[in-house]
């Protein structure tokens, strides 16, 4: 995690690197400035970003993880003022429909499902009441996935002993309204701001490292260090120092995506949706002004005409805005930091949208960067550990954004057939196999998506285990239906007590 305060950082521990510049200000821009100035400008640091309005930024990126939340809260940014500058809605996690099954639904909350008994862990449990014909669902042991299909919200009470603890959450908010608040921010905290198009870059003859970046307009801007946060055209870690992307296509094959927003219809719903389609899949983002949309396609299986005229048809208030198609190649480069250049954002990789870690993956950068930062001028280890944490948490966001495809008995399209029939990497080859056995999850420590993350899809996109966890038969039937009826009612009791997601935005955070 960042260091809550500069005190923190010991003098002696002083940065080595006494001015960046960041190139590109999307919201891995700001966001990079606000967490390096918050930290490091009181120990000396000066910071300038530079970003070009005329080629402005990708312009997507709305639904978040529950990571967010503790990274403003590290910057001191109030919430509730937050969630009114950037017309934000709360997200207890994601509806995934037609993934395992054309009908199917789902939801993958940010929380537990029930609690451990005998520290089993409680899907087991549910896993042997399927077994004994009960007709349990996963969905009613988990306060997100219940408040989220009755669009009820509150922020999780503080008493751990308390059911309504039992899940976090995270933001749906217009991601360049987000980017301008850290301008703000960042501003009033020193960081110099310059505006215009980088067209060329300076590196020193003997190391290669980068020495300046110069604008258009002639102005040159020297640094020690540079972070790379110029989108998918990699302005230093591609075009300059000529790292190659780990091309993850043959896994991930959606390669394009068409956006629209339309009207804000219905009841304002504390969740974002994915519904699985012929070629891809299609998001729906309430935010509070305005409902996100857009089409992730494989162009190998749909053209860009007929995937826009799919999303514009599935579009269900009236279109507030003209289509927008975009390319990606999902991926991650072979190396983020290299030499004095650090690639955070889309310069450094992307992963496909499925499960909003695009965000969720700047944050962890910058938190790393911030740990790693060159204290000393020579600094090959620490760039070598901030590469290996990088490559661990892409790699493991890339199995589980697979799983998604391939945990799925679809066979009505070439895109799915394509999915079904592909060779797995190992890594999620072992998980999945774990959990087929006896629905035991591969864990971590650290990361974004933690044992009840993997259960939700195991479970939605109906992979079951073979065989009950010997640890959760120490209970006679009788009881064990008595156990999971009472947890049940619990939530649901719970839950009937929350406010609308409607009446919580009022109360606290609507935009005016
Ligand atoms: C289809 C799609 C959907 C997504 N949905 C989500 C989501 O729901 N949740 C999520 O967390 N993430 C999502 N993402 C990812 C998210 O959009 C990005 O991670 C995020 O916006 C960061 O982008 P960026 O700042 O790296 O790049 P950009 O937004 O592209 O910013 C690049 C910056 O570099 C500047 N620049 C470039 N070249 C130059 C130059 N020569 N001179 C000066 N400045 C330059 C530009 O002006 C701009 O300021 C999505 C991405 C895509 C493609």
């Amino acid at each position: 995690m960042m260091p809550t305060n500069p005190e923190s950082i010991k003098i002696d521990d002083k940065p080595a690197v006494k001015k960046v510049v960041i190139v590109g200000g999307g919201t891995a821009g700001w966001m990079s400035a606000a967490g390096l100035c918050s930290v490091l400008a009181p120990l000396g640091l000066e910071i300038i970003l530079v970003e070009s309005e005329a080629i402005g930024t990708v312009g997507v990126g709305e639904a978040t993880l529950p990571h967010i939340r503790f990274f403003n809260q590290k910057l001191g940014i109030d919430e509730n003022e937050l969630m009114k500058a950037t017309k934000a809605t709360y997200k207890l996690g994601i509806e995934f429909k037609n993934w395992g099954k054309i009908g199917d639904s789902y939801i993958h909350p940010f929380g537990d499902f029930g609690f451990p008994i005998n520290r089993t862990g409680f899907h087991h449990y549910i896993s042997r009441a399927h077994k004994m014909g009960l007709p349990s669902h996963l969905d009613q042991y988990s306060v997100p996935v219940m408040a989220a299909r009755k669009a009820k919200f509150q922020t999780p009470h503080p008493d751990s002993e308390n059911v309504l603890s039992t899940f976090g959450y995270a933001y749906q908010f217009d991601a360049g309204l987000y980017a301008a608040y850290l301008r703000e921010f960042c501003e009033k905290r020193g960081v110099t701001r310059v505006e215009g198009r980088i067209n060329k870059v300076t590196q020193n003859n003997e190391n290669g490292e980068i020495e300046a970046v110069t604008l258009e307009s002639g102005e040159t801007l020297s640094g020690d260090f540079f972070i790379d946060c110029s989108g998918f055209r990699g302005l230093l870690i591609s075009q300059t120092l000529d790292i190659p992307y780990r091309d993850w296509t043959n896994h991930l094959p959606c390669d394009r995506a068409v956006t629209a927003a339309c009207e804000a219809v219905g009841p304002e719903l504390p969740y974002t949706k994915a519904t699985a389609k012929s070629s891809g899949w299609q998001w729906r983002i309430p935010l509070q002004h305005r409902i996100g949309n857009g089409y992730v396609y494989c162009s190998e299986f749909i053209n860009d005409d007929e995937a826009e005229s799919s999303m514009l048809s599935d579009l269900e208030g009236s279109q507030l805005s003209a289509p927008k198609r975009l390319r990606f190649t999902t991926g991650q480069r072979q190396k983020s930091w290299v030499k004095n250049c650090v690639a955070i954002g889309l310069s450094g990789g992307f992963l496909e949208p499925l499960e909003s870690t695009g965000i969720y993956l700047i944050q962890e950068a910058i938190t790393n960067l911030i740990e790693m930062f060159p204290t000393q001028t020579s600094y090959e280890v620490d760039r070598e550990e901030y590469n290996r944490l990088m490559d661990i948490e892409f790699e493991r966001v890339r199995d589980f954004l697979l799983l998604h495809y391939v945990a799925t008995t679809r066979n009505d399209s070439p895109f799915w057939r394509y999915l079904t029939s592909m060779k797995l990497p190992e890594s999620l080859k072992h998980k999945m196999d774990l959990f087929k056995s006896t629905g035991r999850v591969v864990s971590y420590e650290t990361g974004a998506f933690k044992d009840p993350s993997w259960l939700a899809v195991y479970y939605g996109q109906n992979i079951v285990p073979a065989h009950v966890d010997p640890l959760s038969l120490h209970m006679p039937d009788s009881v064990l239906s008595g156990q999971l009826d009472s947890v049940s009612q619990t939530i649901s009791q719970a839950v009937q007590s929350m406010l609308s997601h409607k009446d919580y935005i009022d109360a606290h955070c609507r935009a005016l």
